[in-house]
């Protein structure tokens, strides 16, 4: 009698990955992107070998209602189911692995920094009271009490100091855009974003670290990316330096990208604080404009309007000061374990607009470019 056929564990996690529902599925090895900090798969799991990396693409009429002002929820809520799918798969992943006798740590998806210790988030309480105690002042039927005074002093010595030292640059637990891209899901555009050969940059990635040395796929031969720039031209903050490249090594496959300026540029425009530079006549889902964002600065003095923004949002109290709070509970706390309704982006312009062929980048951009502000929009 024929022993019966073992199916290769490669061959196996990728039918899970697929029957799940994930789009795009690949497997690289630890080694082949250990070399920088965030992609350094032993700083969440010692030992790891391989990474099985996964895809979901975006809904485009969902990506293009976002991006032509008609639709705002849309866009968060079905990034915030993909986050939640994402995540099941990567534990029906992590489930078969370790059920093979192997060890496996499934990633977060987003907003899982390095750089945020547990100090960081015993702030955010104190940010609430700040808050509140910010409103409560600036209510004609209310009056703070002398004690409340006195907090609310010392509460904006405190915060506003911290705000003033915030880093410009998160380091992520993980990198999965350097899994997808060494795993073969993609290539690194000239957005810095990955591009996929059928969904463009509209995806959500995640990854499972294993210490099953599973054998790798190898990354594109072609990148994706036609560099058209559309995405460059989406970006309300100035993150990408015009015409200056750089270039990049993810798993041996060199690329050639815009350079990048001060990450306080896209702070500044995808934390909701600003979400127009004037000189444009469209905005992101901000909901609002600090009165004197007219254009950022142009050079590194960005660093420290940045840190400023926060301060005067804060004093703003009110969605201004929400804001704040949902932005730093957000990179703090992390999306991941919040409901899937909460999730706001207000930009991701330069992802979204690379969709899936040139005719569909083309027609996003101008949908984006004639989508008017959020000034004017109900939001
Ligand atoms: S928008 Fe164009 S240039 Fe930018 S990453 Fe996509 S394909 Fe490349
Ligand atoms: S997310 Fe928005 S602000 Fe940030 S780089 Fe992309 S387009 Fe620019």
């Amino acid at each position: 009698m024929t022993e019966p056929k073992q199916i290769p564990l490669e061959e196996q996690v990728k039918k899970l990955a697929l029957d799940e529902g994930a789009a795009l599925v690949g497997i690289c090895s630890a080694d082949s992107i250990k070399d920088k900090d965030f992609s350094d798969a032993n700083f969440m799991l010692p030992g790891a070998q391989s990474i099985v990396s996964i895809a979901i693409p975006m809904n485009d009429e969902v990506v293009k209602k976002y991006l032509s002002k008609k639709d705002y929820l849309g866009l968060c809520h079905e990034e915030g189911h993909m986050t939640k799918a994402l995540l099941r798969i990567g534990d029906k992943i992590k489930e078969l692995l370790e059920g093979k006798g192997f060890q496996a740590f499934r990633c977060n998806i987003n907003f899982n920094y390095r750089n945020i210790n547990t100090t960081s988030k015993a702030i955010i309480p104190a940010i609430k009271e700040l808050i509140s105690l910010i409103d409560k002042k600036k209510d004609p039927n209310s009056e703070l009490s002398q004690k409340e005074a006195k907090t609310l002093d010392r509460l904006k010595k405190m915060i506003f100091s911290g705000f003033k030292r915030s880093p410009m640059r998160l380091v992520p637990n993980f990198s999965h855009r350097c899994a997808a891209v060494a795993a073969g899901l993609g290539r690194v555009g000239w957005s810095g974003n990955v591009i996929t050969e059928k969904y463009g940059a509209r995806v959500l990635f995640g990854s499972i670290l294993t210490d099953a040395k599973l054998t790798p796929d190898k990354p594109l031969e072609k990148n994706p990316c036609i560099n058209c720039k559309l995405c460059e031209k989406s970006c309300q903050g100035g993150l990408f330096a015009k015409d200056e490249t750089e270039t990049i090594k993810i798993a041996d496959v060199e690329e050639t990208i815009a350079k990048r300026n001060n990450y306080g540029y896209c702070i500044a425009i995808c934390s909701g604080m600003a979400g127009q530079n004037k000189f444009k006549n469209w905005s992101t889902w901000s909901p609002f404009r600090l009165d004197d964002v007219d254009r950022l600065p142009l050079d590194d003095s960005i660093t420290e309007y940045v840190q400023n923004m926060y301060v005067k949002a804060l004093e703003k109290g009110g969605k201004e000061a929400e804001n704040v709070l949902r932005l730093i509970e957000n990179s703090f706390l992390g999306r991941n374990h919040k409901p899937a309704e909460d999730f706001r982006p207000t930009c991701g312009c330069c992802q979204l607009v690379c969709g899936p062929d040139i005719k569909n980048k083309k027609e996003s951009y101008n949908l984006l470019v004639n989508s008017g502000s959020t000034d004017k929009v109900p939001y």
